[in-house]
Order: C-alpha cells, then sequence, then structure tokens
C-alpha cells in the first residue's frame, strides 16, 4: 500500500487523484482493508488529556480553609501535649480527604460513562455499502457520506457536493457557512478557502456531499491545532455552587465565631487553654459542613447515572436540576411519540385507491384493489408510483438475519419497500438510472427533488414530499388511463384529510420526463411543471411506552403538547391515539405565522397539537410559553432546531435521528429517542433536586445541634455534656455514612403526582429554616437532658458524656428517617424498611457506637464508659420520642398543603 501521508496538497489535485493516491475507489474501502488502515493510522480521535494522577488528586484534597485550620490546631495540641487529639483531629482531616477523592472519582466515572454515550457515529460506504460506524473508526481512504446538521468526522477531500456548505468557526472564526464544491482550488490557499475539503470538526449547514477521508484523529486540521481533548466537564449545577459558596462563608463566620469563643472563654471565662481550644475545634468541626459539598456532588453523579441508564444523556449539568421543574415538555410526532417504523398502506391515484400489504421493511407483498391483486401491467401508475419512490431516495435496506433493517430515513426505507413489492425486484429496484443532482429535504420547503438519467439516455425528476408542497410544483395529474389529465386540486385536498384522518402520514410524489442533456437540477426547473402520480399513506403506530408517559405527565402536572412537520389531521389523529388533553384544536405553521407574540401567548396555553411547523415556529412557541411563566422542554432533531432547543429551558435532542447540531444545542440527549425517555429524566431530575434539598436538610440542623451544644455549655460556664474529641469522632463517623446515604434517596413515591416545583423556588425555605431551628433546639434540649439526667443520677461525668454522645447519635439516625420521607408520611412499611443503602450506614454508625462505648481501648482514647442496658433503651426510646414529634409536626404542615379531599376525587 502507498504511503498515505504523502505530503499530498489534497484540495489542490483533482478528486480521482486523491482517491488513487489513498487506494480507494468511490464504493469506499473492504472492511478487511479499513481494519488493517486502523491498525496502522491509529483510532480517528484526539488524544485526551491525561488523566491526574491518583496522588496528586488526593493530595489536592488537603487544598481547603478548614483542613489549614485543623492542621494548625493538630500542631496546637501536640506542642500542649494532647497526643490524642491530635491523632484524631488528624483523623478527621485524612476521612475528609478520603471522602473528597472518592466523590471526585465518582463524579469522573458518571461523566466518562456518559461521554462514551454520545461518541459520534457517520456514514460510510465500506464494501460498496452504506453503513453507519463510530466516527473512531474512520481510516485514510473511507468514503464519507454528510448532510446537513453533521459534525465532519475527518478532514475530507470532497467527491461530491449538492448545495454543500460548512461553518468553519472552531478552524477559522468565520461563523458565516462556506460553499463547499468537489472542484479542485489553488495550492496556497488559507483553510477557509479550501473549498474542495471538509474538515474534521466543522459543521454541515447546508446540502449533501460525500468526500475521501484523508487525514485521521491528530492529524487533522484541528488535531494540530488544539492536540489534545477538553478534560472532563466538573459536576456542578448553579444549586451546588451555590451551596458550596455558601459553605465556604459559612467556615469563615464559624472560624471568627471559634476565635470569639476562644478569647471569651480564656480571658472572661478563666478557663484552661488546653481543654478551651479542644472545645473551640470540637465546635468548628461541628458547625462547618465540610463535607457538604461533596455529598451534593455524589447527589449528582448518582442522578447522572441513573439518567443515562433510562437513556436520558445528560450534556449540560444544571440540566439535572431544570428538568425537575419542567411544566410543559413539547415533543416531535415521529419517532419520540410514534415508534418511526413506517410501512406504506395505501396509494391514492387518480380513480383509485390501492392498499398496500406486507411487513415491516421486507420488500414482498401485495397491491390491492378493491380487495383484489392489482398488477402492475395493468396499473401503469404502480410503476410511476415505484420509480418515484425508489429513486427519490437517499436511503437502503439491508436483510440481517430474517429482519430487514433500514439504513437512513425509515420513511424513505418503507418507499423501498414498496418500489420492491410494485417491481418484484427486491430492495434494489431502478438500479440502471442514474442520479445526476438532487435537492434534498428540508423541514422549511418539505420536498424532495432528484434528477436522473437510464441506460438509454432519458431524463427525469421526480419529487417527493408534503402534499401542499407538491401539488404547488403540479401542473396536470396521470390520468387513469396512463395519459394527463388537468389537475383537481380540491380532490387531492380531501383525499389527503380522507388518509390522514386515519393517522397516516401523507405524502405526494410527481414526475416529469426532461431533454437528456438536463444535468443540474434548481428549483425553477419544478415551478408548475410537474405531473402528480399520486399520494402514498404510510402508517407509523404510536409507542405504547409513550401513551404511558404522557398519562404520567398529565398526573405530574405537567402538559404535553406535540409540535410536528406533519399535515394537522394526522398529527390530530395520532394525538387523540397517545391520550393528548386537547385533540379538537390544531394551530398550524400558517396560523402561527399570522399572530403576533401577545396571540401567540394567548394561543400556545389551550392548543396541544402545532402541525406544519417549521424549526422557526419553534422558536415562537418556546418563547411563547416561557412568556406565561411556564419551564419549557422542547424536542429537536434538525439543524434548524439550534436556536428553539438553546432557547428552551430544557433543549431535548434525539441521539439517533438527530442531527449533531442539534445534539450539540441540546442540554439532554435521549439514547432511544423515545417520548418515555423524557419522562423518566423529569423523574430523576425531581429525585435529585429532592435528593439534595434532603441531603441540605439533614445536615444543616445536624451540624448546628452538635456546635450548639458546645457553645451554649462555654457561654453558661460549665462541663461540656459531650467531650470535644467526641464530637469530633461522630462528626467523622456520621459524616460520611448517614450524609452520603441521602444521594443515594429512590424516588420517593409520589413524586410524579406533584405538580411542578415553581421556576425559581429558593432553596432555603422559610420551612427549612424553620426545620432547622426546631430539630437543633431539640437536639440541643435532649443532649443536655440526657447529661443532666446522668448527673442527677450519681452517674460520673464520663458516663454522663458518653450517654449525651449516644443520645446525639440517636438523634441523627431517627432524623435520617425523617428526611427521607419529606412529602409523605414516615410511618409505613416501605419507609422503615429503606433501602439497603441506609441500613448498610446505619449498621455502620451502631457498630462504630457499641465499640466507642464499650471497647476498652476506644474506652482509653476517647473517656467512654460502659452504658448500663436499661439507660441504654431509655436514649433509643427519647430517640423515637423526638421522631413523633418532628413527624406530627410535619403532618400538621402537610395537612394544610393538600387539597381538601372531595367525596367523588378518583
Ligand atoms: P415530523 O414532525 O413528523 O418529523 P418533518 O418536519 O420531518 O415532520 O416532515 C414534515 C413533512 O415533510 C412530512 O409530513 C412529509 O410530508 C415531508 N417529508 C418528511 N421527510 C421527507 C423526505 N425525506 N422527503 C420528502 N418529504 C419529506
Ligand atoms: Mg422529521
Amino acid at each position: 500500500m502507498k504511503d498515505t501521508r504523502a505530503p499530498l496538497a489534497f484540495h489542490a489535485v483533482a478528486s480521482a487523484e486523491v482517491l488513487s493516491a489513498l487506494d480507494t475507489g468511490a464504493a469506499g474501502l473492504s472492511s478487511a482493508e479499513a481494519a488493517a488502515r486502523l491498525a496502522q493510522h491509529g483510532p480517528n480521535s484526539l488524544p485526551e488529556a491525561p488523566p491526574k494522577s491518583p496522588v496528586w488528586r488526593f493530595l489536592a484534597q488537603f487544598h481547603n480553609l478548614l483542613i489549614y485550620v485543623l492542621i494548625a490546631a493538630s500542631g496546637v495540641t501536640a506542642a500542649l501535649g494532647h497526643w490524642i487529639d491530635t491523632g484524631v483531629i488528624l483523623a478527621v482531616v485524612v476521612v475528609n480527604a478520603v471522602i473528597g477523592f472518592i466523590q471526585e472519582g465518582r463524579a469522573e466515572q458518571a461523566m466518562a460513562a456518559i461521554r462514551g454515550m454520545l461518541a459520534p457515529h457517520s456514514a460510510v460506504l465500506r464494501d460498496g455499502r452504506r453503513i453507519s460506524v463510530d466516527a473512531a473508526d474512520l481510516v485514510p481512504g473511507d468514503i464519507v457520506l454528510v448532510e446537513a446538521g453533521d459534525r465532519v468526522p475527518a478532514d475530507l477531500r470532497l467527491i461530491e457536493a449538492r448545495g454543500l456548505s460548512a461553518v468553519e468557526a472552531i478552524l477559522t472564526g468565520e461563523s458565516v457557512p462556506v460553499d463547499k464544491s468537489v472542484a479542485a482550488v489553488e495550492e496556497n490557499l488559507s483553510l477557509g478557502e479550501r473549498g474542495s475539503m471538509l474538515f474534521s470538526g466543522t459543521l454541515i449547514a447546508a446540502g449533501t456531499g460525500r468526500g475521501v477521508v484523508v487525514q485521521t484523529g491528530a492529524e487533522t486540521e484541528i488535531g494540530r491545532i488544539s492536540g489534545l481533548m477538553a478534560g472532563v466537564e466538573t459536576l456542578t449545577t448553579p444549586l451546588v455552587r451555590q451551596m458550596d459558596s455558601f459553605a465556604r462563608w459559612l467556615t469563615a463566620f464559624i472560624l471568627i465565631l471559634a476565635a470569639i469563643l476562644l478569647a471569651y472563654g480564656y480571658f472572661v471565662g478563666r478557663m484552661e487553654f488546653g481543654a478551651l481550644f479542644m472545645a473551640v475545634v470540637g465546635l468548628s468541626v461541628a458547625a462547618i459542613p465540610e463535607g457538604l459539598p461533596a455529598v451534593l456532588t455524589i447527589t449528582l453523579a448518582v442522578g447522572v447515572q441513573a439518567m443515562a441508564r433510562r437513556n436520558a444523556i445528560v450534556r449540560r449539568l444544571p440540566a439535572i436540576e431544570t428538568l425537575g421543574s419542567v411544566s410543559v415538555i413539547c415533543s416531535d410526532k415521529t419517532g419520540t411519540l410514534t415508534r418511526n417504523e413506517m410501512m406504506v398502506a395505501s396509494l391514492a391515484a387518480a380513480g383509485h385507491v390501492y392498499s398496500v400489504g406486507g411487513n415491516g421493511y421486507a420488500p414482498e407483498g401485495a397491491v390491492r384493489l378493491a380487495e383484489a391483486d392489482a398488477d402492475p401491467a395493468e396499473h401503469r401508475v404502480l410503476v410511476e408510483f415505484s420509480r418515484a419512490a425508489a429513486l427519490c431516495n437517499d436511503s437502503v435496506l439491508h436483510i440481517r438475519g430474517d429482519d430487514w433493517h433500514v439504513e437512513g430515513d425509515p420513511m424513505e426505507g418503507a418507499l423501498i419497500a414498496l418500489a420492491g413489492k410494485i417491481t418484484g425486484d427486491g430492495a434494489e429496484p431502478f438500479q440502471s438510472w442514474c442520479r445526476d443532482d438532487a435537492i434534498p429535504f428540508d423541514a422549511a420547503h418539505r420536498y424532495m427533488a432528484v434528477l436522473h438519467h437510464d441506460e438509454d439516455g432519458a431524463a427525469r425528476i421526480h419529487v417527493k414530499g408534503a402534499p401542499e408542497a407538491v401539488l404547488a410544483l403540479c401542473r396536470d395529474q396521470r390520468s387513469a388511463d396512463g395519459g394527463t389529465e388537468p389537475l383537481d386540486a380540491g380532490h387531492w385536498h380531501e383525499m389527503v384529510d380522507t388518509l390522514a384522518a386515519e393517522g397516516q402520514r401523507v405524502i405526494a410524489v410527481a414526475a416529469r420526463a426532461v431533454p437528456g442533456g438536463h444535468a443540474a437540477l434548481s428549483t425553477t426547473d419544478l415551478d408548475g411543471t410537474l405531473t402528480l402520480i399520486g399520494l402514498i399513506g404510510l402508517i407509523d403506530p404510536p409507542r405504547a411506552e409513550a401513551i404511558e408517559a404522557v398519562a404520567e405527565c398529565h398526573r405530574a402536572g405537567i402538559r404535553v403538547k406535540m409540535i410536528t412537520g406533519d399535515h394537522a389531521a394526522t398529527a390530530r389523529a395520532i394525538a387523540a391515539r397517545i391520550g393528548l388533553d386537547n385533540t379538537e384544536r390544531v394551530l398550524t405553521g400558517t396560523e402561527i405565522e399570522a399572530m403576533d407574540a401577545g396571540d401567540l401567548a394567548e394561543a400556545v396555553l389551550s392548543t396541544d397539537i402545532f402541525a406544519r411547523t417549521s424549526p422557526a415556529h419553534k422558536l415562537r412557541l418556546v418563547e411563547a410559553l416561557q412568556a406565561r411563566g411556564l419551564t419549557v422542554a422542547m424536542t429537536g432533531d434538525g439543524v434548524n432546531d439550534g436556536p428553539a432547543l438553546k432557547r428552551a429551558d430544557a433543549g431535548i435532542a434525539m441521539g439517533q435521528k438527530g442531527s449533531e447540531a442539534a445534539k450539540e444545542a441540546a442540554e439532554l440527549v435521549l439514547a432511544d429517542d423515545n417520548f418515555a425517555s423524557i419522562v423518566a429524566a423529569v423523574r430523576e431530575g425531581r429525585t435529585v433536586y429532592d435528593n439534595i434539598k434532603k441531603v441540605i436538610s439533614w445536615t444543616l440542623p445536624t451540624n448546628a445541634g452538635e456546635a450548639m451544644t458546645i457553645v451554649v455549655a462555654l457561654f453558661a460556664g460549665m462541663a461540656l455534656p459531650i467531650t470535644a474529641v467526641q464530637i469530633l469522632w461522630v462528626n467523622l463517623i456520621t459524616a460520611v455514612t448517614l450524609g452520603v446515604a441521602l444521594a443515594f434517596e429512590p424516588t420517593e413515591a409520589g413524586t410524579m403526582r406533584r405538580p411542578p416545583r415553581p421556576r425559581n423556588e429558593p432553596l432555603l425555605t422559610g420551612g427549612l429554616v424553620w426545620h432547622i431551628v426546631l430539630v437543633s433546639g431539640l437536639f440541643l434540649g435532649m443532649v443536655f437532658g440526657v447529661y443532666a439526667y446522668a448527673t442527677g443520677k450519681g452517674y460520673d461525668q464520663a458516663l454522663a458524656q458518653t450517654m449525651a454522645m449516644n443520645m446525639l447519635v440517636v438523634l441523627e439516625i431517627f432524623h435520617l428517617f425523617f428526611i427521607r420521607n419529606i412529602y409523605g408520611t414516615s410511618l409505613t412499611w416501605a419507609a422503615v424498611r429503606a433501602t439497603p443503602v441506609i441500613w448498610g450506614a446505619v449498621g455502620f454508625v451502631i457498630a462504630a457506637q457499641m465499640l466507642i462505648t464499650y471497647l476498652p481501648v476506644l474506652q482509653g482514647i476517647f473517656g467512654t464508659r460502659n452504658v448500663p442496658l436499661t439507660d441504654g433503651l431509655m436514649i433509643i426510646g427519647l430517640g423515637a420520642v423526638f421522631f413523633a414529634l418532628i413527624e406530627t409536626e410535619k403532618q400538621m404542615r402537610l395537612a394544610f398543603r393538600r387539597p381538601p379531599e372531595t367525596s367523588e376525587a378518583p
């Protein structure tokens, strides 16, 4: 094989020369050759930045204000000779770093999994057939097919281009699309002027084309500039950033407070410095929610992974939060609400309506007219249908085992199957026709046109598209006897309505013979010159899961709207089957255009179906819905859906049929294009938000309760009910277990029966502040109560402190069970049974408390004593009383939030 990296100026030589230099042809490489070249050239991907070494990542965890303070504190205690205190403080420091380290690893794992799911694919010719491969598997010499919306996967020399233009801003900074063509250009031109090349990483703005891969991976132009792929995005959202900065300010605040206390205790209280110092350190560690940002990040990582399991890939992390507050979902019809498994069901020609039988995409089946098989020899119009269907087509059918599959657009696959059924030529009818030119389908003009010639030099134009669009181009129609007759537009529109009312997607096909020399196709060739062949009706059944998901949305107070390019009657029929609310009223693109923003904002609430819309209408719809205060999720797949997806609160792109352009504009990508996955993502979004709230609602009162115990004791000038090292221990044991457990909480029952959370609901609500005050007050009262009870009973101070410390931990455990159900009751069997994570955490904490209370070695270190059984039971009993108090308090509040029950409620 020749050296494919020869310094050839690919843009400046003829495409044929490039093909031969790369030892390939217009039919592409064989798969064996491609594999050999892959081994030689390596994968077509940019090298990733090397991951930070684990040691370095671990050390980075120590870079934190609180940690510095603690290290300094351990120095002070060491200088005072308090070795036990020093050891415990250092243990806190190390455990903190370990949690941070694990959390970061988990976050990176979550992001890496997602990146794998978003790996781009591209259409390539291998063994002469069009297949879709991982873009990383491309090699020099591959023939790649591109179309509008694609991201160019490697540096390509064009060998075919139709209306092709590309945005090369990533390379040249120029955001206006550059026209591309096959012709060689001068050698010493800048990248932006090399019109015969497509460069890796640029975006196809319009048209279609094919090109031969000349460079891959780091050898591409973009690879030479950037060299490395951007590193991992850090796992954060506005909410988590907000908590992060809150935690930082709180740290500063507590440290100042601690300094004041130290000064007060020493100079005013005249306390012994060593004990006072430890008390202040204990206070700082207790009060500062040092683990909170890490736990919140784990919560997000768990959410990202849960969504990925449900086929929803989060591209921008803030979307996790937004999804939870979505109040309206605007969805595509084809492929999202329906299965996008198309089959031609009927053909309407002048005089007759044929029905078409068969299964899936198999090109076998009968065309029937009034219960009898229709013979194409008698019904010449069928041959015209099949020729238009097969030629005006960019897709191919493959058989795998016994199953037929489409490579390309499912509707076009159904049309090839139709042509096969009529001609009996299987999946490759009309092979002798050769394409000269094409006008690709575009959602704005809604048709596709092609120009072909056959072996005898006869040339023909074929057009397929939305009936209104095609009828507008026609002059006459094929008559029943095989001739032509004047166009009866009224009849055809009625026929469209009849077929569409059955839920069929209707397209029209038309054709025209042109002189043999005609080689280029322009829109002027079509205008008012075509002969209509007839209508083709396709069925595309609704997805069963979508019906269930729409019902779930309605229960969750989320409206569902269908936005489609399809015909109004088809849209209405499908909407009725899917279970949309209002199927009476349909707003079409033309009607939307006639409205101003005010009218549209009025109409948009009462309408659930929008038909014959183009991408520009989607943008206006998003804006109108947002003007009504709704949080909008919008789906999209096309090149031009970008602005609407960006504008929507949650832009959602289709992973399978969506263009790269749409995916890059979106916050969320659906791996399976399924509406049900959107709803699953919303459910996960609500769960993550709830869990963030739960983590915060558990941590803050716990910290406040612990800290107040010390502050009160210091100011009152009494002995600490829990010693400083014991406070450090409790922090150490519970923060890594009970706090983190909430990050893994499953979706609370009834989550999808609540209305969406208001768009800008603050996290620190009055309710949460009240909860902090109530719980920390109860903590304080019960800890001091137990301590007072023990000393009153004549126990020594060490035993009283041991009991108070255990009281604190028992309260934290009961508080955890309370927090798990902030919207419902915690007294159900499911709530008590909890999850393995919860019981694992609780079991660990209980075991740790047993050890520190009863193990002689630890008793020596922490100054604890054996707690008598009856006192231990009393402590647990007090925990239950605490639980009963806060649970009934919650039920009182919830009682007012529920709407009054009526007897006719379902
Ligand atoms: P949808 O919202 O159902 O995905 P599209 O915007 O893709 O609708 O298509 C709108 C209309 O354009 C279709 O109803 C059909 O009539 C026509 N159409 C769609 N795809 C093609 C195509 N590949 N070639 C010609 N016409 C098409
Ligand atoms: Mg579509």
